[in-house]
């Protein structure tokens, strides 16, 4: 057993028992990690409302690496996400991601862009940033520091060219970017993409994609449809607040 210090974000808290909660953090330097906070329920408990979703906390937990769940036993709040200040449509987006990196994320497997990905895009989603274009970003992002970033240069089956001077182009959810003809033909879960779509996913897989850049309105339904779709792919599951995004984009950037 060792106390150790990170700053993290609280991803999910479940009742446990009259006075106490359990709390999924998504830590910088720990990796996500679940751990029972003690006299959390309580009015004057030692947590002192730290542990709402999505606030950014430093905390101290006392690592069992067992079956045992780990030990908060201090949360010293950062930030809390402000996003429920505004519409109801940044809180979902917020509730996503925390969803997102509990389902794409091991225990105990530290991501630090990951969580720096996270910490940006909430700042965006809770202030004025426009949520459609910040919720892709982060998916695209958060998939290539995964290793799962959407491969749309060459044939992601058998490696070889593709014609990209075609209107559409077919998108493979299994082997997770575009394919060539035949082998679109010998596969199912192949998508039929606009080119131009295919080209704002370069852009938001990319490293050096920019969360200010906003996506093309005429291309969001396209690109949540491929985006949501190769996530469920990738997870085996429709994650449950994923119905909750946006389903078109604002036509005005401010709100
Ligand atoms: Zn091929």
């Amino acid at each position: 057993m060792s106390a150790e210090q990170s700053l993290a974000i609280i991803i999910r808290t479940i009742e446990f028992s009259e006075t106490s909660l359990i709390v999924t953090l998504f830590s910088r330097e720990l990796g996500k990690l679940s751990a029972i906070a003690k006299g959390a329920r309580r009015p004057k408990g030692p947590f002192e409302g730290s542990l709402d979703l999505l606030s950014v906390c430093r905390v101290v937990v006392i690592c069992k690496r067992s079956d045992a769940l780990d030990l908060l036993t201090e949360a010293k709040l950062h930030r809390r996400f402000r996003g429920a200040e505004r519409s109801l449509e940044r809180v979902y987006a917020g509730y996503y991601l925390a969803e997102l990196l509990r389902l794409l994320t091991d225990d105990y497997d530290p991501h630090p862009e990951v969580y720096d990905l996270t910490t940006t895009t909430l700042n965006e989603i809770d202030g004025m940033g426009d949520v459609a274009t910040a919720v892709l970003f982060f998916e695209a992002q958060l998939l290539r520091m995964i290793g799962h970033a959407a491969l749309t240069d060459r044939c992601t089956e058998c490696g070889g060219d593709v014609d990209s001077s075609l209107s559409r182009m077919p998108f493979s959810l299994l082997s997770g970017g575009v394919v060539c003809k035949p082998c679109s033909n010998r596969q199912s879960g192949v998508l039929s993409i606009r080119q131009t779509a295919i080209k704002e996913l370069r852009r938001l897989f990319s490293v050096d994609a920019n969360l200010q850049t906003r996506v093309p309105s005429h291309l969001y339904s396209e690109l949540r449809a491929v985006m949501s779709r190769y996530i469920q792919t990738i997870v085996g599951n429709v994650p449950r607040t994923q119905s909750l995004l946006p389903d078109s984009m604002r036509t005005e950037p401010t709100e």
